[in-house]
């Protein structure tokens, strides 16, 4: 697989963006996405989607973590 087209590439970006491909591979979609633009812009919104889905579900442990009762009486001791 020395050529990939942007289709091949897309369909194998999440193994690209996650490190799962071999390293002939993953040579060949270096070198898809340094000719073509098209591609380097749908794994650069591919990784921003990756990371806003990770930044949302750090965010929602820590609410999970924070029982009210315990928010609660922060904010008492934030207002003393
Ligand atoms: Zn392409």
């Amino acid at each position: 697989m020395s050529h990939v087209t942007c289709i091949e590439l897309i369909a194998f970006l999440d193994s690209y963006v996650d490190d799962e491909l071999d390293a002939e591979t993953r040579h060949s979609f270096d070198l898809h996405l340094l000719v073509c633009p098209s591609c380097r812009a749908y794994l650069a919104t591919y990784r921003e989607t990756i990371e806003l889905v990770r930044g949302t579900a750090e965010q929602e442990e820590e609410l999970a973590h924070d029982s009210p009762a315990e928010l609660i009486e922060a904010m008492k001791r934030v207002k003393r």
